[in-house]
């Protein structure tokens, strides 16, 4: 299984909406072939391994991280396939919440005279999609809050100056979850003091979606996100009433840039409505969303419900006065703050990486 999930991993980000998952063939301790889900989410894993096996397959053992599909979809189910190919026992890491699979798979397989383990190393199993997860559970992508602070919390020092806070790992660990996302996601203020590029630039990485959030348009329109070459768009979020200004002042046809579009969103006050938002990138067909900052984005998705994780890069660093790394978010009280569970760390160069699961329904509305 961990073989399977070392397969699926690099293939996170591209075989969206479909999940990335891996399927290893394995006749006495032996790997007889294996494979993952391709670029675009077909051919799924199990069509890809079956093909590599051949003959081979008959009477083997197939190690599978996610239910085999049960579904008629544009191939024959995958739990047929397996069925067809004679293998003799397959074991799942975790079952598929999409409805039209939902533990079909597994009684398709069973049906057939196939022994089935399910749970092997389901938790990484889980984690491993827990993009798919989210959206086909839940409606929307899952969403990581990631910053980089120092030790005292702070997210830039008090003349505004954020760059290089976190250490050449951290920031090469950024690089693959950028990779794995399907987009990143920052406010206004971010790209007026940072000017980031939020491309993956790592060898064969590929540059995920741009989301910059700005209700009240105070990007420049000559942002670096408006300018480079990427094969994938910068897309705007605005309100329903900037929308119009928004396409005049960021939109440029031909030339060599990057795409940019402009997304109309509900808002209240200039504020977009982030839960409605999520919902619209789910729709989209969207399942991981990289929230890199800054303050007042961060304290606005934490206060609307919508972070799934943090992950904050703490840097060897003491700032003193500077910005906080979370803006706006009001908890009068240690028992109204955002609640986190499963706190761990790592060392990443020389940070500490800390990360934990936001706990839903503690967190504070203003
Ligand atoms: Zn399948």
């Amino acid at each position: 299984m961990l073989a399977a999930l070392d397969l699926a991993r690099p293939m996170l980000g591209l075989t969206t909406p479909n999940p990335a998952v891996g399927c290893v063939i394995v006749r006495d301790g032996e790997i007889v072939a294996s494979g993952a889900t391709a670029a675009g989410g077909r051919p799924h894993a199990e069509t890809v391994a079956l093909a590599a096996a051949g003959a081979g397959a008959r009477g083997t053992t197939a190690y599978v991280a996610l239910e085999p599909c049960a579904h008629q979809g544009q191939t024959p189910p995958c739990a047929r396939a397996l069925v067809d190919a004679g293998v003799a026992r397959v074991v799942l890491g975790c079952r598929d919440p999409y409805p039209p699979v939902r533990g079909r798979g597994i009684a398709m397989l069973r049906a057939a005279g196939i022994a089935v383990t399910e749970g092997v190393l389901e938790d990484q199993c889980r984690r491993l999609n827990e993009g798919f997860f989210a959206r086909v559970t839940r409606g929307r992508p899952f969403v990581t809050l990631k910053l980089a602070t120092s030790l005292d919390g702070r997210i830039a020092a008090a003349g505004g100056d954020s760059r290089w806070i976190s250490s050449p790992e951290s920031r090469a660990l950024v690089h693959r979850w950028r990779r794995e996302a399907d987009a990143v996601m920052v406010g206004a203020a971010t790209v007026i003091a940072d000017n980031p590029r939020l491309t993956c630039r790592i060898a064969g990485g590929r540059d995920p979606l741009r989301v910059i959030i700005d209700g009240r348009l105070r990007t420049p329109a000559t942002a670096t996100l408006f300018r480079q070459r990427s094969q994938a768009p910068t897309l705007l979020v605005t309100t329903t009433a900037n929308r119009a200004r928004a396409e005049r002042r960021y939109v440029k046809r031909g030339g060599s840039h990057a795409a940019v579009e402009i997304i109309p969103a509900k808002s209240t006050g200039g504020k977009i409505d982030l839960t409605a938002l999520m919902r619209d990138f789910g729709g989209r067909g969207w399942s991981k969303i990289l929230l890199e900052g800054g303050a007042h984005l961060a304290g606005a998705a934490l206060a609307a419900g919508i972070v799934d994780r943090v992950a904050f890069f703490v840097a060897p660093l003491v700032l003193g006065c500077g910005l906080p790394a979370v803006e706006g978010l009001l908890s009068r009280k240690v028992r109204g703050a955002v609640h986190l569970a499963n706190l761990r760390a790592n060392a990443i160069g020389a940070d500490l990486l800390v990360e934990a699961e936001v706990v839903r329904g503690r967190t504070t509305a203003r």
